[in-house]
């Protein structure tokens, strides 16, 4: 078993919520509402795990599996210029080199999703041999075209089969590349017909027993978010209150 490898968020308080950053040969499931900062998370984690270990990073690359469309490279930009001041200070970071670095596609349907998951790791096996692995796999919404398809009681066992087959290629993913797998999950802010408890994110208990870590993501006044670890294994539940600025997260 390889050593587990961890990356900041950006956040010391986030990252000390989650024992140092998120960890690799994991599940990180991040539910929360609309709104309430999850790809804004996605975004910033692919900028940080190309950084080296010095400085939170993994020193890798990035693939994205985007189901919502909401990937902007003008946003990682933004983040890019607003990391820290480096250790090299005479090599700028390029924003496009950061780019060049992170795998976008998109995802159109629940099984282009599932075949998308299967392409990566034979992706990812090519990418080995680079200078560059890919450490993080990214997939923003884990859950949208599954709560969009398999509407109705009787295609829920259809849809948590297809949903604990995808979970597993994911954690297969993380486990083979000593990757962080990070997912997001909408939560709604009414009750919802088929899904019955707002609060409980979609997937339901399978999501559940296969994320490694779950974070729930609130929002709090102006920039504040507040991250809330739920049942993690080997570390405290607990909360972190962070900021989502133009330049990206931070305390
Ligand atoms: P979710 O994915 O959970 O639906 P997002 O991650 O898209 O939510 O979060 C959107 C929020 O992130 C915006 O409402 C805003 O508060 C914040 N945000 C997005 N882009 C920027 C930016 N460039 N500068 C500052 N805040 C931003
Ligand atoms: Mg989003």
């Amino acid at each position: 078993r390889k050593l587990v490898g961890k990356v900041t968020t950006g956040s010391e308080t986030f990252d000390a919520l989650m024992g140092g950053g998120f960890e690799t040969q994991a599940i990180v499931e991040v539910y929360g509402e609309f709104g309430s900062g999850k790809t804004q998370v996605a975004h910033q984690v692919a900028v940080n795990v190309q950084l080296p270990a010095e400085e939170g990073g993994l020193n890798g690359s990035v693939i994205i599996i985007d189901t919502e469309n909401t990937f902007r490279p003008e946003r990682i930009a933004q983040m890019v210029e607003g990391l820290p001041p480096s250790g090299e200070p005479e090599k700028p970071r390029e924003p496009e080199e950061f780019l060049r670095n992170i795998h976008v596609a998109r995802a159109y349907n629940s099984n282009h999703q599932i075949l998308l998951a299967e392409s990566a790791l034979d992706l990812a096996e090519k990418m080995k041999k680079s200078g560059k692995p890919a450490r993080l796999l990214i997939v923003d919404s884990l859950t949208a075209h599954f709560r969009a398809e398999y509407v109705g009681r009787g295609t829920l066992a259809d849809r948590q089969q297809k949903l604990n087959k995808h979970l597993h290629t994911l954690m297969r993913f993380a486990d083979l590349n000593n990757a962080v797998v990070l997912v997001t999950n909408q939560v709604m802010a009414k009750p919802d017909a088929f899904f019955g408890d707002p609060t409980k994110p979609v997937g339901g208990h399978i999501v559940g027993h296969t994320a490694t870590f779950r974070i729930y993501l609130r929002k709090s006044k102006g920039e504040k978010r507040i991250a809330r670890l739920i049942d993690s294994p080997n570390l405290p539940d607990g909360e972190a209150v962070f900021a989502v600025t133009s330049a990206g997260l931070m305390d």
